[in-house]
């Protein structure tokens, strides 16, 4: 027998997939409104005009060095101020435990692997439907997962009643993960005042909300009242967790750049939890890479390059079709359209030149 013998191939991941897929199509008028990443009107990738400068400002300027196991105090530090605002008395007060993390991934997983390590019989609430990595994460992190309702397919809207059902019948000081804003398929968020009542509700039920913020800007276009449902936990005195992303809200998809942090009671257990978060990374990943991070931080760290940011940052990616998985399939095999069997369209892979031809296939298969 050989080593590996017993090992059968991975099933394909759900939303990856649907590139490689793409990839291997040779028809010249194949599209893919799969995978969530800005494109010009070509169809080619892009790179913000302010990551651009950042880069040149960099540019023969930094060193090699390993990043302290935390990263960079720097960007972690704007990255905070991004989440809980400018003047934030948590910042001042150093009650935020936070790290550089692998993008919004890492961050997912490295909060999963501290709350299976501190929190070893708690489970995590996962709203329907979500980000199909989730799933993965929690799972691999060995927390078991339970389910809350999120999205009505009839109204395209929010379960509002249901989920706040959901939240009261979760057992007393549940995990439940959150989409802070622009959630992933459906691109429905709470109201601010549902915001406000599912605060109170966790408040009395003693829950911990984790917020993954992977689309600060993609809502509403501007970050600061993207970040609004997080301000409203945080006024009603809520201890919470956050992961953030800098891979669509700056493009920096391949240079894994995110935050994670854990808003503590005092400075003194934020010491403690940002050592264990640490201690976490360290046999994973040692330290998180350098170089998207001095992005980052050269880009908020400069008044007129934050500002460029903030003008560059669009608005919405997502589109819940409401197709189904067969006219998805249909969409594939006969008009070589690739997105992810949800129904879930990238909005950033349409342009003048597919935009016909899209629409006339979501036609005819949809009728
Ligand atoms: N969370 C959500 C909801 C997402 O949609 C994504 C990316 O698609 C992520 C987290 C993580 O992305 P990344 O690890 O590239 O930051």
């Amino acid at each position: 027998s050989t080593w590996w013998g017993n090992v059968e191939p991975a099933a394909k991941d759900p939303i990856l997939g649907v590139t490689e897929a793409f990839l291997a199509d040779p028809s010249p008028s194949k599209v893919n409104v799969g995978v969530g990443a800005y494109r010009d009107d070509n169809g080619k990738p892009v790179v913000l005009e302010c990551v651009r400068e950042a880069e040149r400002r960099i540019a023969g300027h930094s060193n090699m060095e390993y990043l302290p196991m935390g990263g960079s105090v720097k960007m972690v530090e704007e990255t905070l101020k991004l989440a809980y605002g400018e003047n934030s008395e948590f910042i001042k007060d150093k009650r935020i435990a936070a790290v550089q993390s692998l993008s919004g991934t890492g961050a997912c997983r490295l909060f999963a692997d501290f709350q299976k390590r501190f929190r070893p019989d708690s489970q995590i609430y996962i709203p329907v439907p979500t980000w199909a990595n989730h799933h993965n994460i929690w799972r691999d992190a060995q927390v078991p997962q339970r389910t809350f309702h999120y999205y009505h397919p009839e109204t395209r809207g929010l379960d509002f009643a249901s989920l706040m059902d959901d939240i009261k019948n979760a057992p007393n000081g549940s995990f439940f993960l959150l989409h802070a804003c622009a959630h992933n398929p459906t691109g429905v968020d709470p109201t601010e005042e549902q915001w406000g009542e599912m605060s109170y509700q966790f408040k009395a039920k003693g829950h911990f909300a984790f917020f993954d913020m992977a689309y600060q800007g993609f809502a509403s276009g501007d970050p600061e009242r993207d970040a609004k449902s997080i301000r409203i936990f945080l006024e009603d005195g809520h201890l919470i967790g956050i992961a953030q992303s800098y891979a669509k809200n700056m493009g920096l998809y391949g240079q894994r750049v995110g935050c994670l942090s854990v808003l503590c009671e005092d400075e003194k257990q934020a010491v403690s939890v940002k050592s264990q978060l640490q201690q976490l990374a360290r046999p994973m990943y040692s330290n998180p890479p350098l170089h998207g991070a001095l992005i980052v931080s050269t880009i908020l760290g400069d008044p007129e390059l934050k500002n460029l940011w903030l003008k560059e940052v669009k608005i919405g990616m997502f589109c819940y079709s409401g197709l189904t998985p067969e006219q998805v399939d249909r969409l594939t095999s006969e008009f070589h359209i690739y997105l992810t069997r949800n129904g879930r369209i990238s909005m950033a892979g349409v342009t003048t030149g597919n935009v016909g031809y899209l629409a006339n296939a979501i036609n005819k298969v949809s009728k």
